[in-house]
């Protein structure tokens, strides 16, 4: 099966792309690579399909949304319009829903700046990354004012045409120099530009349309994150200027380490320490996983390095699919301190099975090889 690119890169925007962005560059390739202007080449179908899915899915907020958490397995076929069944769980939607009054609000005008991105850090354990978490977090941010509904101005008023500039956005001036009289045209300072001001600004935001305020969230992490992995809550960033888009809140996860268990992408890593009885006649041993403990064969003759896997027992993917594995390294002890009995019990033991020592490689290269030979 082809790796599916990545949608973005498909239509050859940056991942923080607007809806105008997108819809050009989907027009533009789609021009580009319609089936019907490529007829003797028999990969335009292809690509046309391509462009055409990435756009479907990045063009639906929603959509898009959940493909920027979980990639394309948040976007598979069977998740349907509203369906996304994995999504829902996370009620990103009511949050935003209640600031922004549904969808993205109104299409950014020249006064309706976006509102800035967040980033929030939080540090889970690594139970919580294996079976995903709920936390609150508090942020202060601002948010859209509730008063003027984000408009700026004082309910029932609007904007009037600005009177310093006439509506033109732009303002003369004339002054007088050695070489006579110059005139300089100059972006209005009471309106900025926008030709019309409030004439009541909001009392609580006075007039900027949004707040700050300390506003506490639930946050949904998913089975599977890893130290850096972002959750993206689009839209809950800082509210926008006057009603402008809001920001992204980014929540980036750092896993704090397990005590014995070390991870690896979606694999699980232990070192299971075994005496050089264990190892030359076998024994059962329990060992620890993501799961809780599982005993373990280990054959006789084992010896220092070997790997056991345990399929399945490693981590989940963020984006769905299967678990990784849990690799059981083999560190054989030697004993110190023996009582003289001791010593001669093993001195007997050695001349009997008389095998030279290997020479000894590092942990890691024998970890590797282990696997490798796997
Ligand atoms: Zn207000
Ligand atoms: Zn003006």
């Amino acid at each position: 099966m082809a790796v599916k690119r990545d949608y973005y890169e498909v239509l050859g925007v940056r991942r923080d792309a607007s809806q105008d962005e997108l819809k050009r560059a989907f027009r533009h390739l789609a021009m580009q690579h319609h089936p019907d202007r490529n007829p003797d080449d028999p990969q335009a179908t292809e690509r046309f399909k391509e462009i055409n899915e990435a756009y479907a899915v990045l063009s639906d907020p929603e959509k898009r949304r959940s493909y920027d958490m979980f990639g394309h397995a948040g976007v598979a076929a069977g998740a349907g319009p509203g369906g996304f069944s994995g999504f829902e769980g996370f009620g990103f939607g009511d949050i935003f829903e209640t600031f922004f009054g549904g969808g993205f609000g109104p299409r950014p005008s020249r006064r309706q700046t976006r509102g800035d991105d967040l980033r929030y850090d939080l540090t889970i354990s690594f139970e919580e990354a294996y079976r995903g978490t709920e936390r609150e977090i508090e942020i202060p941010r601002l948010v859209t004012c509730e008063r003027c509904s984000g408009s700026g101005a004082e309910p029932g008023t609007g904007l009037e045409t600005c009177s310093t500039c006439g509506g033109t956005g732009q303002v003369r001036r004339q002054s007088q120099s050695i070489f006579g009289s110059v005139v300089n045209i100059q972006t209005c300072p009471t309106c900025q530009g926008a030709g019309r001001v409030l004439q009541h600004p909001c009392r609580d935001c006075h007039g900027q349309g949004r707040r700050e305020r300390r506003q506490r969230l639930q946050v949904t992490i998913p089975p599977g994150v890893d130290t850096g992995t972002q959750i993206r809550l689009a839209g809950e960033g800082e509210a926008g200027f006057r009603g402008g888009p809001g920001g992204d809140l980014f929540i980036v996860i750092r896993v704090k380490p397990h005590p014995v268990l070390r991870r690896e992408d979606q694999d699980v890593f232990y070192e299971l320490r075994i005496n050089m009885i264990q190892a030359a006649l076998g024994d059962r041993i329990e060992v620890p996983t993501v799961d809780g403990p599982v005993e373990i064969a280990i054959p006789p003759g084992t010896q220092y390095g070997q790997t056991f896997r345990l399929p399945g027992r490693g981590m989940p993917s963020v984006r769905g699919g299967r678990r990784g594995d849990q690799f059981v390294v083999v560190q054989v002890v030697v004993p110190r301190n023996l009582t003289p009995e001791q010593q001669e019990l093993l001195r007997r033991v050695g001349g009997l099975t008389g095998q030279p020592e290997k020479v000894s490689k590092g942990f890691f290269e024998r970890l590797k090889e282990a696997i490798n030979l796997d």
